[in-house]
């Protein structure tokens, strides 16, 4: 059987979901996602979801303040709770990363972040639990704190539905369709084709092997990341999203009291089979965790590990993700988001949805140009002016 879609996406995670709902609010709901599983099923099921304007990329700030406006008016705009808690986020350095630090905090706020510095008597009020005195700064959002990603892309995806949008579970892409220098569809599991104007690859960790085959190279290591949830062993009310960029961690709050800790080093990273990986951390990590998390919370000393598990990034050179059209005519690729997609997704969607339609991006915050793929090879990589000494990669 051979069906026929203005524009179809290959993979149903929050990007894919996120670019078929900004495709339909912009009128184009000709649009049928492939997903080989469940919608979210891959690694946005297991992302931590910080929400965290603090990049000092600009156009990744742009971004996550364009994520952060939809997931305040996400209740009005889906018409359900998505998980966004609006905790606040705080993020400490040491001495040698002070002045990376206010020089990211004044970028931000050039493209309209809200962020401030606050001293140790503020952080001490948040986190009581805390040693601060490592710390020579802070940076404080008030509008940041995390959100659940595995919702967030159920909703986009009920939104595009209700749109019109075709969402196919079980849906397996085998084949792009190729004539000559154009992709013209998809080919599914089932041997049926999908001929399209536009296809959108959304794969995460699969891309590689996906474009593998017609000599599209998008340099994405899968890199296996564990994270550990702590019975704190006494209430830690309504704290804040914690980035510590001392001891290279992140904790939050996480449902029913727990909190959830993250390890922020990642210079020495584990490369692993997207589809085999040990989905949870390994003795030497919780070791880690224990020691990171026992060195900055003194004041929790009753703390238990509750459980583990583990994702993997998709993870490029400079740690930032492809989005954009190319190498081949019709073909989307966004892809590569290294561990911090979740925050910037809805305007991810809005981005693939401004290139398919208009070739270019709407928002002059976000020029599409920072997001090439051939940005690799021209060795032109999208790095942070304000490079945090042992901590470069996601900011
Ligand atoms: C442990 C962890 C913690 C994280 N924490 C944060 C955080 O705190 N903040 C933040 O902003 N980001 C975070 N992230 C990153 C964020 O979650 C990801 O960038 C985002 O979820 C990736 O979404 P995706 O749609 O690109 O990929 P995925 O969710 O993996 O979706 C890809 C989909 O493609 C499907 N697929 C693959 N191949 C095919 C095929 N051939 N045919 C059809 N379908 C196919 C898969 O089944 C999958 O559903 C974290 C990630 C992990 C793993």
């Amino acid at each position: 059987m051979n069906e026929t879609a203005d524009v179809v996406i290959v993979g149903g995670g929050i990007e894919g979901a996120a670019a078929a709902w900004a495709l339909s609010q912009r009128g184009v709901s000709d649009v049928l996602v492939a997903e080989r599983n469940t919608v979210a099923s891959g690694m946005t099921g297991k992302s931590s979801g910080i929400v965290r304007c603090h990049y000092g990329v600009s156009s990744l700030a742009a971004m996550a303040t364009v994520g952060l406006e939809v997931f305040e008016k996400a209740d009005e705009m889906f018409g359900t709770d998505i998980g966004f808690r609006q905790t606040g986020y705080v993020v400490g350095v040491g001495e040698a990363n002070v002045e990376s630090m206010r020089n990211s905090l004044a970028a931000q706020r050039a493209v309209g972040v809200q962020t401030e510095e606050i001293d140790h008597s503020d952080v001490a009020q948040m986190w009581p639990f805390a040693d601060l005195s490592p710390f020579a700064a802070f940076g404080w959002e008030s509008r940041g704190g995390y959100g659940d990603a595995y919702l967030t892309a159920q909703a986009f995806a009920v939104s595009a539905r209700a749109a019109g949008v075709r969402i196919r579970q079980g849906a397996t892409v085998t084949d792009l369709l190729v004539d000559g220098d154009a992709v013209t569809g998809v080919r599914l599991a089932d041997g049926c084709t999908v001929s399209a104007g536009a296809v959108v690859v959304a794969t995460g960790v699969w891309t590689r092997s996906l474009l593998g085959p017609y000599g599209v190279d998008v340099p994405i290591r899968v890199v296996r990341e564990q994270i550990v949830t702590i019975d704190p062993g006494v209430e830690t009310g309504n704290v804040p999203v914690f980035s510590d960029l001392v001891s290279l961690q992140y904790v939050r709050p996480e449902v029913g009291g727990d909190i959830l800790f993250g390890n922020s080093d990642l210079s020495d990273v584990e490369e692993a089979d997207p589809d085999n990986y040990l989905n949870r951390a390994t003795e030497a990590f919780v070791d880690l965790t224990v020691d990171k998390v026992g060195t900055r919370f003194p004041g929790l000393p009753a703390a238990a590990i509750r459980t583990s598990y583990a994702g993997c990034y998709d993870v490029t050179p400079d740690w930032n993700p492809v989005i954009g059209e190319g190498p081949l005519d019709g073909l989307f690729i966004a892809a590569g988001f290294s561990g911090h997609g979740f925050k910037i997704s809805p305007a991810v969607g809005r981005l693939v949805a401004d290139l398919v339609i208009d070739g270019r991006s709407a928002d002059p915050r976000i020029p599409e140009n920072d997001f090439r793929l051939s940005r690799f090879a021209e060795n032109d990589l999208l790095r942070t002016p304000y490079p945090y000494v042992g901590a470069g990669q996601m900011r």
